[in-house]
């Protein structure tokens, strides 16, 4: 019975079936090794700039085989390079808006100068200008910084309760001395 069973079981291994489930196995380990290596190579080009490093990150995951890929997903860099960059861009966007610190007109929205007067688009009244040097004078200055005038009392701004803060009527506004 047993020689029987060991023959049965060296008869499998010298037929035809196994020599086809074993070059089966063989052939899909190796097509699953050259897919890592391949993966390894498409996930290293999105996460990595320099090409010799993605080079040897390709190597890395098709040398040990398997295990390779394996200590690639732990050292790979954390962040595709096009998120990245994406970042950068919204940091310097960023940056750039603070850096303007663009004012609008209360009324219409439009864009205007810190030196304006009125508003260009529609002549809304901004600023007021010295009455000496004509220099526009911020809502809160009670000198000209320009030529020492004394700032009389501002004429009556119109009042943007719902305005933006930066062009804000005086808090102080002297109505009587007018
Ligand atoms: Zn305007
Ligand atoms: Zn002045």
């Amino acid at each position: 019975m047993a020689a029987s069973t060991f023959g049965g079981i060296h008869d499998f291994f010298n037929s035809g079936t196994w020599l086809v489930v074993r070059n089966l196995t063989l052939f899909f380990l190796f097509v699953f090794w050259l897919a890592v290596g391949y993966w390894v190579y498409k996930d290293a080009r999105r996460r990595i700039e320099d090409p010799w490093l993605v080079g040897m990150a390709v190597v890395l995951g098709l040398v040990p085989p398997y295990i390779g890929a394996f200590i690639y997903m732990l050292f790979r860099p954390p962040e595709y390079l096009e998120d990245a960059r994406e970042r950068q861009l919204e940091i310097r966007a960023m940056e750039q808006r603070l850096a303007r610190r663009d004012l609008f007109c209360p009324v219409c929205r439009a864009e205007v100068d810190a030196s304006y007067l009125v508003c260009p688009v529609c002549t809304t009244k901004l600023k007021q200008s010295c009455v000496s040097c004509k220099a526009p004078l911020e809502a809160l200055w009670q000198i000209c910084p320009y030529c020492e005038t004394p700032v009389a009392a501002p004429p009556p701004l119109p009042s943007f309760e719902h305005g933006p803060t930066a062009l804000r009527a005086p808090r102080r506004v002297q109505r009587g001395s007018e």
